[in-house]
């Protein structure tokens, strides 16, 4: 559909990077339909990561992603997830092509600055995960 989910992720808030990645989102063409600062806590964090439960990294992440705050926003735009996934760039920031938003911001795999669902159904149930219906527009 025309939606994803995305966090900016505790690195990226610590950095003061949230101005600058917000600018490149909304220039890039998303409109931001959603959006708030909030802090996960561990149970979160692991349901919202359940997928990796069984990875060697899991209990590392649960870690980064609950040690502060994070932005989480819902975004607007024709073929939002898979625009939304070339934005970013890929997973380890030192593959990621030059001008996506984790080459520019993330600092290793483990800290790489942003999320961004991975299909239209994983945007729907992350988007209900951190916002109730009257928070969407
Ligand atoms: P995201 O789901 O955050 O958008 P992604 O889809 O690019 O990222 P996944 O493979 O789903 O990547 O991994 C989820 C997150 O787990 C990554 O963004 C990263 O923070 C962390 N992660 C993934 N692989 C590793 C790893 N090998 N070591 C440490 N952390 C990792």
């Amino acid at each position: 559909t025309n939606r994803t989910f995305t966090m900016l992720k505790p690195d990226a808030v610590e950095k003061r990077h949230i101005g600058a990645i917000l600018d490149k989102i909304s220039a890039s063409g998303f409109r931001i339909v959603a959006m708030k600062l909030t802090q996960m806590t561990k149970g979160d964090a692991e349901t919202f990561y359940a997928i990796h439960n069984e990875r060697p990294f899991f209990g590392e992440l649960v870690e980064y992603m609950t040690r502060g705050p994070i932005v989480a926003a819902v975004l607007e735009k024709e073929n939002a997830v898979e625009d939304f996934r070339t934005l970013i760039g890929a997973t380890n920031p030192a593959d990621a092509a030059e001008g996506t938003i984790r080459k520019l911001y993330a600092t290793s795999m483990g800290e790489n600055a942003v999320h961004g669902s991975d299909s239209d159904e994983n945007a729907a149930i992350e988007s209900a995960f951190h916002f109730s219906g009257r928070e969407i527009f």
